[in-house]
């Protein structure tokens, strides 16, 4: 499991870098060192993710832990995108208050400094974490499935998404739509738009797929002018 989060990183890092190349070239010029350092803080990440999630997947299939469920009509076909919902928002809550409250100076500078260091972030700084950080986060879906029901393919796509905009949020540019990115469905899910923001102003925009938490909480700073 170390080996697939690892390559899934470097894949999915590697091709969305490669697209920047092509689309915005020049936009990583003079970040080479940076980017080392990023690809090695996120090799170590992948390993410090894929360990938890290799036991949990080794007791799915030899024990019968989770709630993970592989026929389909074990339950009714609305939970399906119920349960992508409820995974994203669980996720993106506790990844809220635990960003929230890495920003604690204390904290920051323990936990948190190493994700900032990539400064502007790039493609690579997806998995760009402090050990302590990288934890927070591994913890999370593995905790998720012995709590919430999910077939094996919602996982999948929790997974997708969670790898994809990892990546994406961090590279610099927007690859949504602009029509999209502010529309009034838009104003309420996260995009490299408004996690850049954090990355620059760093006590505001704190979520990382909804903008729920940022809204009630008063710490959404709305979108960066400058991607
Ligand atoms: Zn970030
Ligand atoms: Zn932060």
């Amino acid at each position: 499991m170390v080996l697939i989060v690892g390559l899934r990183y470097l894949a999915t890092s590697g091709f969305f870098a490669w697209l920047t190349g092509r689309l915005h070239p020049g936009l990583y010029q003079g970040l080479d060192r940076q980017v080392k350092a990023e690809i090695g803080w996120s090799l170590v990440s992948a390993a410090i993710y894929g360990l938890p999630a290799g036991l949990v997947a080794w007791g799915w299939q030899n024990r019968g832990w989770t709630q993970i469920y592989t026929d389909v009509s074990a339950w009714p076909l609305w939970y399906l995108p119920l349960s992508l919902f409820l995974y994203l928002f669980a996720h993106d809550t506790w990844f809220y208050w635990t960003h929230r409250w890495m920003h604690v100076p204390r904290w920051f500078k323990l936990a948190h400094a190493v994700h900032h260091a990539s400064r502007p972030p790039t493609a690579w700084a997806a998995m760009s974490f402090h050990p302590i950080e990288a934890l927070t986060g591994a913890l999370v879906v593995p905790l998720l499935v012995f709590v919430i029901p999910v077939h094996i393919g919602v996982l999948g796509l929790v997974l997708l998404i969670m790898t994809v905009m990892g990546v994406t949020n961090h590279m610099g540019w927007e690859m949504f739509p602009r029509a999209l990115v502010h529309s009034k469905a838009g104003n309420w899910v996260i995009t490299a738009t408004h996690h850049q923001r954090h990355h620059d102003e760093y006590l505001c925009n704190f979520g990382l797929y909804f903008r729920f938490w940022d809204k009630l909480c008063g710490t959404d700073r709305g979108l960066s002018p400058r991607l």
